[in-house]
């Protein structure tokens, strides 16, 4: 048995989250309640953003770089945004479905997460719309284990049978790797390009 430091419930061990080899203090309803709470939600909403500008999600994003509002223009840009208070409330009618849980789009994701350029629509929504945006904004949609050409000016030319194949010669991180490549950058003086298999 262990008490929750939220609900001051004593609960048998199977009630908490384990991980990092201890069990969480408060329990996993209470651990559930503060995630669907609106602060809680927007605070996660909140981390999305800012793990995604700065790379550290383990996919790739267009918003890697892209500059992003501060976390207190966003909680009081949220707070009175009619838009998220009727999402949240009908996320909240349907039992906390994930697909129904306000999610943040950029309207054009060349760009950052800026105001004028964000806008709540449900999970649902934004992972059905994320695959059009990036075709409409690159003309071409991103598979995993793609081809990669590399290739000089003064004739080289090698093949990868993946972005983590390429990533590994260059001895840089995929996600940096696979950004170069959609952009267009070169790497290390490499003109790289995705091939279609
Ligand atoms: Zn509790």
């Amino acid at each position: 048995m262990k008490k929750c430091t939220c609900c001051n419930k004593e609960k048998d061990l199977n009630a908490f989250y384990f991980s990092c080899g201890r069990y969480k203090h408060p329990c996993i309803a209470c651990t559930k309640n503060k995630r669907q709470s609106i602060q809680g939600v927007l605070y996660q909403r909140w981390r999305g953003i800012v793990q995604r500008c700065e790379g550290q999600v383990g996919h790739f994003t267009t918003a890697i770089g892209k500059e992003h509002i501060s976390k207190e223009e966003f909680f009081a840009w949220a707070l009175k945004d009619g838009v998220f208070c009727n999402l949240y409330e009908k996320w909240k009618k349907a039992q906390f479905n994930i697909g129904l849980s306000p999610s943040i789009d950029r309207i054009n994701i060349t760009k950052g997460y800026t105001f004028g350029n964000i806008q709540w629509i449900t999970m649902r929504e934004n992972n059905s719309k994320s695959m059009s945006d990036h075709i409409l904004a690159f003309g071409k949609t991103f598979k995993k284990s793609k081809k990669v050409r590399l290739w000089k000016n003064t004739g080289e030319e090698m093949f990868f049978s993946s972005g983590k194949a390429a990533s590994k010669f260059f001895g840089k991180n995929r996600l940096a790797v696979t950004n170069n490549i959609i952009m267009g950058h070169k790497i290390n003086g490499w003109n790289c390009e995705w091939r279609k298999t």
